[in-house]
């Protein structure tokens, strides 16, 4: 994925406010040892004194041997090392500090991406994403087949609730593991409350993050919201800070709880209209059956879905119920 213009900009920033912080916490430093060790100051005026005569000798016999210029610098560094830490100072006390020493707060290395500035990236692409960092609960590793009972099964597919939430999980993590190789893939969560729509769509989520794709998620309600905002705003430069036309992956969970009216209705079908037709990837979840998908929006809009999506319906009883009282009924 490529990082939009401004989230470049919003890291590189970063790294210029790093960069010069550590500058002046040099100066600092400088200061502080002039003061405190003014040896140093007099084995840097000898190193200064050196360069020049070094680049003098060069520049009036340029064919003269060349003298040990480098070991003779290099003996009067340790030498100032030495007495930094024969003082109580770290010997790289007057060296420039840097948060990353890979790329030393540059954020690349010989032009490519330094482990640094991927790891901003990701950080980033959470804050903007409205999902919280848990990569420890919203993992696929966390979801347990036992909430879904064998007893219970689902007559249009012969399988039962386990069997089906199985196969969910399988095509999450194929979602996931496709998502570069084949773009614009669309899912389609749907049953009653409880039975892992969302957590199976937030582990997809943390997934794609941690991949540095930049994801975003809404309640069914915020974006409604959202969309209004966006359509209604005298702001001009709304339309450069909208991350739903953009992003990799938009996340709506919970369609059908939002009040539908003709503005939700149309703006639904325009948000998914034109991501499909960017080939950019969504999710929707919903409590709605499919007959009441398509009594509640237009029938555009179930079209697309039905045609672009791959429906995946879960069956079970409510998982956060059966948390709350494992084993009851
Ligand atoms: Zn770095």
């Amino acid at each position: 994925m490529t990082l939009q213009n401004a989230q470049f900009d919003t890291i590189m920033r970063e790294y210029d406010r790093r960069q010069n912080e550590n500058r002046q916490i040099l100066s600092r430093r400088r200061e502080e040892i002039r003061h405190a060790l003014p040896r140093i100051a007099r084995l840097d005026e000898e190193i200064a004194r050196q360069s020049a005569d070094a680049a003098r000798r060069m520049l009036l016999s340029p064919d003269a041997p060349a003298d040990d210029l480098p070991a003779k610098l290099s003996a009067l560094e340790k030498q100032k090392e030495q007495i930094l830490t024969d003082n109580g100072y770290p010997a790289d006390y007057l060296a420039l500090p840097c948060t990353c020493p890979l790329c030393k707060d540059t954020g690349f290395i010989d032009g490519q991406k330094c482990v640094c500035f991927r790891q901003a990236e990701i950080r980033l692409l959470f804050s903007q994403s409205g999902i919280s960092f848990r990569p420890e609960e919203d993992s696929f590793d966390r979801f347990s087949l036992d909430f879904y009972p064998e007893d219970v099964t689902n007559a249009a597919t012969g399988l039962t609730a386990r069997e089906t939430a199985d196969a969910a999980l399988l095509q999450a993590k194929a979602f996931v593991r496709d998502f570069d190789r084949s773009p614009g893939q669309n899912l389609f969560l749907y049953g009653d409350t409880g039975v892992g729509k969302t957590f199976l769509s937030r582990c997809i989520a943390q997934a794609l993050l941690e991949s540095t794709h930049s994801v975003v998620y809404f309640s069914a309600h915020d974006l409604f919201e959202h969309l209004a905002r966006q359509t209604f705003s005298e702001d001009p430069a709304r339309d450069h800070t909208d991350p739903v036309p953009e992003c990799d992956l938009l996340i709506i969970d919970d369609l059908g709880t939002e009040l539908t009216n003709a503005f939700v209705s149309s703006s639904l079908f325009t948000c998914i209209n034109d991501r499909l037709r960017d080939k950019r990837s969504t999710i929707i979840s919903t409590n709605l059956s499919l007959q009441e998908f398509s009594d509640t929006y237009s029938e555009r809009t179930f079209s697309r879905i039905v045609s672009d999506y791959t429906l995946i319906k879960l069956i079970g009883g409510d998982i956060r119920l059966l948390k709350k009282h494992p084993g009851g009924k």
